[in-house]
């Protein structure tokens, strides 16, 4: 199905439309190729909470950012190749209904979907780009993803001393290996992990004796030990600590738009019904 999208125009002017609506806040978009699967708001997870994004699935890629004018102009590009992507269903509890976790190992986070059709139809389709581009570059999927960060307001005291308060002064930061909301000195060490950064990150105090442990056990003797950055507890280095995405919420909610999926909805366009039958492929 997808491969009869590739040459089509109606395919090459819906991409024209995503770069247009980013305008030089994104890269181009247009590639052999490529095709637009289908895009959505979905309410994405961020550090202090829950916040309508807009997505693109493309065949290769998923694409999202800030919404600015509702279906017009959106900012804050973010670029995820799919082959790096694995997908985690996430129970509904709560407030938090209908989501699941995009997971890669530079960045994780979770997505929630307006209903439970809607999700079904977005894991569906992105697990299914995945799956084709796996295939054609009999590529592995990474098997090392980063944490997800857990939100701000569901810890008011550090998750590992479990006694420091969080106020103005005392902050909260994120362990970079497993998420937790932790205070200074719970964080005070540095590690390298590679998947996400160059440079040695924070990590929680419990995170830094398994690294360590971990560490002797693989030993490899020639590696260099990391230096941990002592003391960088109080007040400096908050860096990085930041969801990039996190500001900007000017996000007038309007009526719930559903998502739309190109390669199968379109029933004026592109799309037929014995073509849905090609799914076994050579
Ligand atoms: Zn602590
Ligand atoms: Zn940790």
């Amino acid at each position: 199905m997808v491969d009869r999208l590739v040459n089509s125009e109606a395919n090459a002017r819906r991409i024209a439309m995503v770069e247009n609506c980013f305008g030089s806040s994104g890269q181009p978009l247009a590639e052999q190729g490529r095709v637009l699967v289908g895009e959505g708001v979905l309410t994405k997870m961020c550090r202090k909470k829950p916040k309508a994004r807009q997505f693109f699935l493309f065949n290769d890629i998923l694409v999202y950012g800030n919404i600015v004018i509702n279906k017009k102009k959106y900012n804050k590009q973010h670029v995820i190749p799919l082959e790096e992507v694995k997908l985690e269903s996430l129970k509904d509890e709560g407030q938090h209904r209908n989501g699941w976790l995009i997971r890669t190992a530079s960045k994780s986070f979770a997505v929630y979907a307006a209903t439970a059709t809607e999700k079904e139809e977005w894991m569906a389709h992105i697990e299914k780009c995945i799956e084709d581009l796996l295939r054609k570059s009999g590529k592995q999927p990474p098997s090392e993803h980063a944490a997800v960060w857990v939100p701000d307001n569901e810890a008011t005291v550090c998750m590992h001393c479990k006694k420091t308060q969080f106020t103005v002064l005392n902050r909260r930061h994120h362990c970079r290996k497993c998420g937790s909301v932790v205070c200074g000195g719970c964080s005070s060490k540095r590690w390298l992990l590679r998947g996400q950064s160059s440079k040695p990150l924070r990590v929680c105090l419990q995170c830094y004796d398994e690294l360590t442990r971990e560490r002797s056990r693989d030993a490899d003797p020639a590696a260099p030990p990391v230096k941990a950055a002592e003391g960088a507890g109080s007040g400096g280095d908050s860096s990085g600590d930041d969801d990039s995405d996190d500001d900007d919420d000017r996000v007038a909610q309007e009526k719930h738009d559903e998502p739309k999926f190109y390669s199968d909805g379109d029933k004026t366009e592109e799309s037929n019904n014995h073509a849905a039958k090609e799914a076994g492929g050579k």
